[in-house]
């Protein structure tokens, strides 16, 4: 690398250290930042968790080192496979000793979904950076505690949303924000599969918060806003249910939800847990469209356009998430699409608002 681009890299990251909330981490960090690692702790060592912890085996610069687990012989079988020392492994009783622990940076969170907030707020006391699953909290309530407690404590809150760095979604992105598809005016997110086990947390509404909006169909709310570029201005919802012993109080088998935009573009979706082979994205413009199909499942992703193929290697988006996670942590990059607290609850006042509008059949005005 050459001395001037050494010399503009630190330059640029001194700037950058000053004008963060994050400056503390920033300014610890080793000035050779391509050398630099992300230290992970995963916490929840579930079915998820175990995909981010292989897939972080090819991260360049994302490294697992810790884990939080309620699951004894789990954390052996951790240690054994991912070569983690003792000193990094702890329970959900000790992990806020984590404070002590200068060999872990960041705490990933794939647990159920309510107890991402209150395990938020310890990793931030403990002073260590927070990755949160989707969705980020049960509520933007939850949410916005979780931004206020990470930017109190001057660590980063980010989102496992592994769709922002996934290279065809991102070419998409490209070609809209370019308006190759003229002014793009209609959305329709299609997110579903059908769920399992009827004794599964997704199905407890306290371990939940919901049901398929709150596991799938947080995807077509995302989508929407980062295919589309825009915030919605209102909401409207439609509940549907086949089967209330399955799919109890508080648990939504199936919504179907409409976002309108200040440009004049709607949205049309569907989030369920009754049906396989969901996972569609289609955007439409004055002058072209883009359709992915899969759009959201682990790849490959498939996208063309009203002029062809989209083409684009394959590689495991954990880890290109993990990656990018790291550089946006201990390098101050920013991300074509954010992944921060604060998109996690963009997307968390939507699905209040799809709630509310479901329950109440009325039309939710945001913004
Ligand atoms: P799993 O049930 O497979 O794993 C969750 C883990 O959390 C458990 O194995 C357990 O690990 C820990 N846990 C702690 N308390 C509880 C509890 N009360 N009940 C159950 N588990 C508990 O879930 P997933 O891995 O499928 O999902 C975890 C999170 O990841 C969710 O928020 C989900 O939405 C998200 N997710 C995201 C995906 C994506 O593509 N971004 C895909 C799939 C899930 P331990 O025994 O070690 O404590």
């Amino acid at each position: 690398m050459s001395t001037r681009r050494i010399f503009l890299q630190k330059a640029g990251l001194s700037t950058l250290a000053l004008s963060l909330p994050f400056a503390n981490s920033l300014s610890a960090m080793n000035t050779d930042k391509e050398d630099k690692v992300l230290r992970v702790a995963i916490m929840g060592l579930g079915s998820y968790g175990t995909r981010v912890a292989e897939a972080m085996k090819d991260c360049k610069r994302a490294k697992l080192v810790g884990v939080v687990s309620g699951t004894p012989s789990k954390v052996e079988t951790w240690k054994q496979k991912y070569g983690i020392p003792d000193k990094n492994c702890y329970n959900y009783e000790t992990f806020d000793q984590i404070k002590d622990n200068p060999d872990i940076d960041v705490v990933y969170m794939t647990t159920p979904n309510s107890l991402h907030k209150p395990h938020c707020l310890s990793i931030a006391a403990a002073g260590k950076h927070v990755i949160s699953e989707k969705p980020m909290a049960l509520n933007a309530a939850e949410g916005r505690e979780m931004v206020a407690s990470c930017k109190k404590a001057g660590v980063h809150l980010l989102v496992g949303y592994r769709m922002h760095f996934e290279a065809k979604t991102l070419e998409v992105v490209r070609q809209q924000r370019a308006g190759e598809f003229g002014k793009t005016l209609f959305f329709q997110g299609l997110s579903g599969f059908i769920i399992g086990d009827p004794t599964q947390w997704r199905l407890d509404p306290a371990l939940a918060g919901g049901g398929a909006m709150m596991d799938i169909g947080v995807y077509s709310i995302n989508g929407a806003r980062y295919m589309l570029g825009e915030e919605p201005t209102w909401i409207t919802a439609q509940e549907v249910k086949t089967d209330p012993v399955k799919f109890k109080e508080g648990v939504d088998e199936t919504i179907t939800f409409q976002m309108g935009f200040p440009s004049g573009a709607v949205a049309s979706c569907l989030s369920t847990y009754s049906l396989n082979n969901l996972d569609k994205f289609y955007l439409n413009g004055t002058k072209g469209f883009a359709e992915m199909q899969p759009s959201t499942g682990y790849g490959p992703i498939k996208a063309w356009t009203n002029k062809g193929p989209i083409e684009a290697e394959h590689i495991t988006h954990q880890t290109t998430q993990m990656d990018e996670m790291a550089a946006i942590i201990l390098d101050g990059k920013k991300p074509l699409i954010p992944v921060d607290g604060e998109e996690g609850l963009k997307d968390l006042v939507i699905v209040d608002a799809i709630y509310a509008a479901a329950k109440s059949g009325e039309k939710i005005k945001l913004g």
